[in-house]
């Protein structure tokens, strides 16, 4: 017994010489661990409202108090002397910006700010005014307005120096007066087929981009997974939008969609689809991350029909959709549909999308650009 409470006391009296170590070794480090403590604390909080939004994210907001709390009597007990209140305001600072912040990424609708670009001619000055006077912008940010985002997201006309292209990145979509003008040119060509009328090849396009490109961006805000390639999602996402909008017009604004793939992949008509070989394309075209124009013809053309054959059916009868795809094109919008429904409708404030189809955001009369 005695050698083990000898033991005992002298096994305390290194302990205790190992507390004093430490507590003098925390005493000198005192400020760089409370500090990465109080970093990792909010770091995770900050995570976890991002990775929740709506009313989990404010939950997490209100259960940052508590710890705030508790680190704040934590920090009151171990103070050491003048560090005490400098250590207080900067606890406190961290836990009110970590709450703002948290409140600031809260996900809301009406979040589409837009922005009409300068034009650098006069041809896409006329463009410009057009634009503007018709409020196309606006009616795109209006048409986004239900979805709850986490940040802002921009919608802007741009001059790109010849390029003729759309695309979205860094939080903002961008469609080139250059891609506004090709549009136009080719609603307007002789070469137009008499099934689509000038107003809806317009429209159809213009339309389709946008919400294209929406699509893009939606994926990345609400951190959408995707199985197969994002650019066929995307066409998938814009064709079901237009779609769901429920307009009356809307086989004509899928005949002016359809007729500028066709005149991208450099086709006059549905006649022509009908021959035995087409040209061979570029092989570039086949590596791209875009299927090919006929593709993303036929796979928009495709959800139309799944989504009211009855309403679609001269697309078959016109030899544009061939009737061996046709026949599994219910089953292809029932499963947009149902990516659309369980990923996306969430995230729509239901009340503002009410406001939206009531008023007919999209009608921008019958001649909307020069
Ligand atoms: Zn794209």
């Amino acid at each position: 017994m005695k050698s083990v409470s000898t033991h005992s006391r002298s096994s305390r009296l290194a302990s205790d010489a190992r507390i004093a170590e430490v507590e003098a070794t925390f005493a000198g480090h005192y400020i760089g661990y409370q500090y990465h403590a109080v970093e990792f604390l909010v770091g995770h909080l900050a995570d976890l409202s991002r990775q929740f939004r709506g009313d989990l994210q404010e939950m997490l907001v209100l259960a940052s108090e508590p710890i705030c709390s508790m680190l704040k009597k934590q920090m009151e007990r171990t103070m050491i002397g003048k560090c005490r209140l400098a250590h207080l305001i900067v606890l406190l600072a961290v836990c009110f910006l970590s709450a703002n912040f948290s409140l600031a990424q809260a996900p809301k609708a009406n979040s589409v700010l837009i922005d009409y670009g300068a034009p650098s001619s006069p041809a896409h000055q006329a463009l410009d005014d057009t634009l503007k006077q018709k409020g196309a912008l606006e009616r795109i940010q209006k048409l986004l307005s239900p979805f709850r985002l986490p940040r802002p997201l921009t919608i802007r006309t741009a001059n790109c120096n010849g390029d003729i292209n759309a695309w979205f990145e860094v939080d903002a979509v961008t469609i080139c007066h250059e891609y506004i003008e090709y549009v136009v040119e080719s609603a307007k060509s002789w070469k137009r087929p008499g099934w689509v009328s000038e107003h809806h090849a317009i429209m159809g396009a213009m339309i389709d981009v946008f919400l294209h490109e929406a699509g893009h961006a939606l994926f990345d805000y609400l951190d959408i997974p995707i199985f197969g390639r994002e650019e066929d999602a995307a066409d998938q996402f814009a064709a079901y939008m237009l779609l769901s909008l429920g307009r009356q017009d809307t086989p004509q604004l899928m005949a002016g969609i359809v007729y500028i793939y066709l005149n991208e992949a450099g086709i006059r008509d549905f006649s022509v689809l009908k021959r035995k070989r087409l040209r061979i394309v570029d092989h570039k075209q086949h590596a791209d991350v875009h299927s090919l124009p006929l593709q993303r013809m036929y796979n928009t053309l495709c959800l139309a029909y799944g989504a009211n054959p009855a309403l679609f059916k001269e697309a078959v009868e016109r030899g544009a959709l061939p009737s061996d795809r046709a026949e599994g094109c219910a089953e292809e919008f029932q499963q947009v549909e149902k990516a659309f429904r369980i990923l996306v409708q969430p995230h729509i404030d239901l009340e503002v999308l009410q406001g939206v189809l009531a008023s007919d955001t999209l009608s921008l009369g019958r001649k909307v650009l020069p």
